[in-house]
């Protein structure tokens, strides 16, 4: 690379997420490198550059920081517990103008510069995040596609090969994967043992194989493994090739890509169970660039009577350390049955839009993965219900790759003008869970957008978000320095403002989503003596509450 890059954190041990690994609707864009406890590790600049982005959340990456390289790249450092004095001072000052806490930001080139191996900040547990770890990016500067960390040099202490944890075959028994049941095969796993399969060595030949495995649909090949330094789940696995007899069938690799294309991850599970394993296909719908699969989108077809084929596959980490199997596979002697394609069948290229008396639904192209056929249903409504009907949107283990927009139109004899700006679409997914979508109105007819399907209708949101804290004797005696904490919540449409004032002044206040907890540091912005705290949070259709909290502030 020409460049000398150093580690971000300054001893390297195990990692606990890798470039790649397989997370709900994204891969893992880093490295996860552990630190010792929150606030405690100091996290190094890894080159010469300047703070080009600043970005704090009460969700995602929490307090994130970016360093633009001279070298083309701009690294990123992700849940930190703090900024360093420089970086914190710049910071607070920021979000006192901005009157927020949350920010994205960009400083200029002279403002916040930074040499390699300065400390930036500690490593914390901010945003989503499971505990205190530094999630490491490195980024192309111009295309802001995410690059595999080890390509730069950075280490983890890994030199062993994967492990192979289970291996299917999946029989598709119709057209398309998503509308059909599937068949699977397990041909080699912890309770089967090696049965049918064959360990393999790289370059080496096709050991003698052991019985066949039949098929009478095309099926592909689903797998779970992970690479030994990775704690938790199927993790760091660079790469997984397939080969057919001689032929490519599956090239899986994965070097960097773009955060537009991270969700086809869920073309690339099993996305209905949710299980972290490689479906080893490409579906049509499939773009991302890291798949190749050159013959029969990587679909095993059954041989021809007779025949057989030999699959071996091997899975490598990034220092090419790879585990490999083998096993043969003939036709299933009760033939071959070719997939039946309803002429309703509409390919992941074209654009669905289904309308009816009481919904609308518009797919553009490229929304789907699979070939599929529309699939709505109609119910009366439940309890809670202000739409005229209650809709079934194809189901809630069908993935979608963006937004889609559905119309329901609304019941208005349940439905009082004054409530109107209080609905939203209730969404029941995935394992039942409830996702709630704001949206807007054109007379009766109520429109938002969203990426996941499941039994859809227009319910009223009129809880107000909570406040709590257990301060029972107030004022609170409590010195500068210290912080008051507050626990804030809100059920359906979720929190879209929080706001923190002493006499009328906004004063900062962390928000932490994941534990529902907002932090008030008493600061030197705070004045002395007894104060009011009053923290007042908004929902999404705009129902707030607000709590106060008395102080006597001691210096
Ligand atoms: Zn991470």
């Amino acid at each position: 690379m020409g460049q000398t890059y150093q580690n971000p954190v300054p001893q390297i041990g195990n990692t606990s997420g890798l470039f790649g690994d397989l997370r709900g609707n994204h891969f893992h864009s880093g490295i996860d490198y552990p630190t010792f406890g929150d606030g405690k590790t100091p996290i190094l600049a890894v080159y010469n550059g300047h703070v080009s982005r600043i970005k704090i959340s009460a969700t995602g990456y929490g307090n994130a920081l970016y360093i633009k390289h001279p070298t083309g790249y701009t690294s990123v450092y992700a849940h930190l517990h703090s900024y360093n004095q420089k970086i914190a001072q710049w910071v607070k000052t920021k979000q006192y103008q901005l009157e927020s806490f949350e920010m994205d930001v960009f400083p200029g080139e002279t403002e916040l510069q930074i040499v390699k191996g300065e400390i930036i900040g500690l490593g914390g547990n901010t945003g989503n995040s499971t505990g205190p770890h530094l999630h490491f990016e490195m980024r192309n500067s111009r295309t802001e596609w995410t690059c595999h960390p080890l390509h730069f040099g950075f280490s983890v202490s890994d030199r062993a090969a994967p492990t192979l944890n289970s291996l299917q075959l999946v029989e598709i028994p119709g057209h398309g994967y998503s509308e059909q049941f599937l068949s699977k095969k397990t041909i080699y796993g912890p309770n089967i043992g090696n049965l049918l399969t064959h360990p393999l060595q790289l370059n080496g030949k096709f050991p003698h194989p052991s019985k066949p495995v039949t098929i009478s649909h095309p099926a592909y090949i689903e797998l779970k493994a992970a690479d030994i330094a990775a704690i938790g789940g199927a993790s760091g696995i660079h790469r997984i090739t397939i080969l057919e007899n001689s032929d490519t069938l599956f090239d899986f690799k994965i070097d960097s890509f773009s955060f537009a294309d991270s969700r086809y991850i869920n073309s690339l599970i099993d996305f209905s169970s949710g299980t972290k394993s490689y479906r080893c296909q490409r579906s049509p719908g499939n773009l991302l660039p890291c798949i190749r699969a050159p013959k029969n989108n990587g679909l095993i077809l059954p041989p021809k009577d007779g025949e057989t084929k030999e699959i071996k596959v091997w899975c490598r980490d990034f220092y090419g350390n790879a585990v490999g199997r083998g096993f043969v596979v003939a036709a299933n002697n009760q033939g071959i049955h070719h997939p039946n394609i309803s002429p309703r069948t509409h390919g992941p290229n074209k654009a669905i839009a289904l309308k009816d008396l009481h919904a609308e639904a518009y797919l553009d192209p490229w929304t789907l993965y699979d070939s599929i056929s529309p699939d709505w249903q109609f119910f009366n409504p439940t309890n809670g219900t202000v739409s005229q009907k209650e809709i079934r949107l194809f189901n809630s283990s069908l993935p979608a790759h963006k937004l889609y927009r559905i119309l329901l139109l609304a019941d208005h004899q349940k439905l009082k003008p004054s409530l109107r700006s209080k609905t939203v679409l209730e969404c029941l997914g995935k394992e039942g869970k409830k996702s709630y979508h704001t949206g807007s109105w054109d007379q009766d007819w109520f429109e938002s957008s969203l990426k996941v399907f499941g039994r859809l209708r227009l319910v009223l949101d009129t809880t107000k978000p909570t406040i709590t804290s257990s301060y029972p004797a107030q004022p609170i005696r409590i010195s500068r320095g210290l912080s008051i904490i507050a626990r804030i919540n809100d059920q359906q449409s979720g929190i879209k403002e929080y706001r923190v004032t002493v006499n009328n002044r906004w004063i900062l206040a962390a928000y932490d989503a994941k534990s529902n907890l907002l932090s008030i540091p008493i600061s030197k912005e705070v004045p002395l003596g007894k104060q009011n705290i009053l923290i007042k949070v908004t929902d999404h259709v705009g129902n707030s509450s607000s709590h106060t909290i008395a102080v006597n502030i001691q210096n």
